[in-house]
C-alpha cells in the first residue's frame, strides 16, 4: 500500500520514545515535508522495530539515538544511529547473517536469537531497498537503509 513515511516513522519512534528510560535521549531529524513509499507496513514496522530496539539494547549507557531520514531524487533514505557498544569493524556485514550474534556471551544476556537483522534485510530487499551499517567499537553504530520514493506525479493513481 503507499504509505506516507514520515508520520509512519515517527508513530513507530513515538512507541519507543513512551518506554524508553530516561537516560536515553531521542533526536528525530524527519524531514517536513511528505515522502510517499510503496510498501507492506508490517513488515517495514518490523524492520524498524528491530533495528530501533538493537539500538536501545546495545546502548547500556544510554546516550542519545539519532533518528534520520531524507530523499534524494528517487530514493528515501533513513538512518538509527546510536552511542552504544558498538563492534568490530570486520562484523559489521556479518551482522545481517542468519543467527550471527557479535560476542557469543555478551549476545547471550541481552537476549534474542541473532535474526533479527536477517529477517530486516530480507524485507529491505523484497523492498528493492539496501540496508547497512557503520559501527566503531566502544563508539556506536549506525544502521541505513533505502526504499524507492514513489514519483510525487503519480499520487493518487495507485
Ligand atoms: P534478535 O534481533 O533476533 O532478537 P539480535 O538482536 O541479537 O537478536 P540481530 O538484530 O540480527 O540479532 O543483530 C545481530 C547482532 O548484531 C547482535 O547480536 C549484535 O551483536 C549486533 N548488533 C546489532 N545491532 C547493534 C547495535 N546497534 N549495536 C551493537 N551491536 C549491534
Ligand atoms: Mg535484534
Amino acid at each position: 500500500e503507499r504509505v506516507e513515511f514520515v508520520g509512519f516513522f515517527n508513530q513507530i519512534i513515538d512507541r519507543f520514545e513512551m518506554n524508553k528510560d530516561e537516560n536515553m535521549e531521542f533526536d528525530r531529524n524527519l524531514p517536513k515535508k511528505n515522502m510517499y513509499v510503496w510498501m507492506d507496513k508490517d513488515k517495514l514496522t518490523q524492520v524498524l522495530d528491530n533495528v530501533i530496539s538493537n539500538a536501545v539494547k546495545y546502548s547500556p549507557e544510554g546516550g542519545t539515538i539519532h533518528f534520520d531520514a531524507y530523499s534524494t531524487r528517487k530514493q528515501l533514505r533513513v538512518s538509527v544511529t546510536d552511542e552504544g557498544i558498538g563492534m568490530p569493524a570486520d562484523t559489521v556485514d556479518k551482522i545481517f547473517d542468519r543467527f550471527y550474534r557479535v560476542d557469543k556471551s555478551r549476545a547471550r544476556e541481552m537476549g534474542g536469537t541473532g535474526l533479527g537483522l536477517a529477517i530486516a534485510r530480507e524485507m529491505i530487499e523484497a523492498h528493492h531497498g539496501k540496508i547497512w551499517a557503520e559501527s566503531k567499537e566502544g563508539k556506536g553504530t549506525s544502521v541505513h537503509f533505502t526504499l524507492p520514493l514513489m514519483s510525487q506525479k503519480r499520487r493518487g493513481n495507485s
